[in-house]
């Protein structure tokens, strides 16, 4: 029930860990984070505590990267195990995703992908989401952030999402409707999480999301903030 989420210059795995366990009033079942590399997308996750995530994380994958995401999960489609604990890729394997809140007309949506010949590890609603969004990006020929607003209108339900795409490994895009969601402002970097508390050392910059909002996080470039509903944007 909490996200954190860093892209900038730093370690992104210590801000994630420590950004988590801040977090962990807020009640969760399992844990996992994800990291881009330079080059591939390590990821770890595990039902239990932070300290478990922490333990499997440092033994089994590579903890680069300046880029990544975290996730404690409450769950509500899929039992409590390691296969259904965030992040989740999509099938291409480029994009990865961390979300609160449910997806309610997720098996509807699972139901059609699955006529388009995407397959299902979980059995989770947001697994069926980052795939909603790859479809759409493929289809539409758009980028992340408009895909992402294009998927969501198809969506019923609440949320707040980050997913990356390890071909664009510069940008993480973040969207709320129900489940808080909070973006860092610093130099050259950018945090996010469910509330402030994981970068309130590194910046008091802080951008709190509306519902029905949503932000693209560029490095070197302002945040783009967008209604969901506003269908306008390229
Ligand atoms: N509905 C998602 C799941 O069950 C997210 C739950 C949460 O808010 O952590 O995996």
């Amino acid at each position: 029930c909490g996200i954190v989420g860093y892209i900038g210059h730093r370690d992104a795995y210590p801000i994630i860990i420590k950004g988590l366990q801040r977090l962990e009033y807020r009640g969760y079942d399992s844990a996992g984070i994800a990291l881009y590399d330079g080059t591939d997308i390590n990821l770890s996750k595990t039902k239990g505590k932070v300290d478990d995530l922490k333990n499997k994380s440092e033994s089994s994958i590579s903890l680069k990267g300046s880029l990544g995401i975290g996730h404690t999960r409450w769950a509500t489609h899929g039992i409590p195990n390691d296969i259904n604990s965030h992040p989740h890729y999509s099938n291409s394997g480029d994009l990865v995703i961390i979300h609160n809140g449910i997806i309610e007309n997720y098996e509807a949506i699972k139901k059609e992908l699955t006529t388009r010949g995407y397959t299902f590890e979980s059995d989770t609603d947001t697994e069926v989401l980052v795939n909603l969004i790859e479809e759409v990006k493929n289809k539409e020929e758009v980028k992340l952030g408009k895909a992402v607003q294009i998927a969501l209108n198809q969506v019923i339900g609440a949320y707040a999402i980050a997913v990356f795409d390890k071909q664009k490994p510069d940008e993480i895009v973040v969207a709320k409707l129900g489940s808080p969601l909070a973006i860092g402002i610093g130099k050259d970097e950018f945090f996010v999480a469910s509330d402030a508390s994981p970068f309130i050392e590194f910046t008091n910059n802080a951008v709190y999301l509306e519902d029905e909002e949503m932000a693209i996080i560029r490095l070197g470039k302002e945040i783009k903030l967008r209604k969901i509903k506003d269908d306008s944007i390229a």
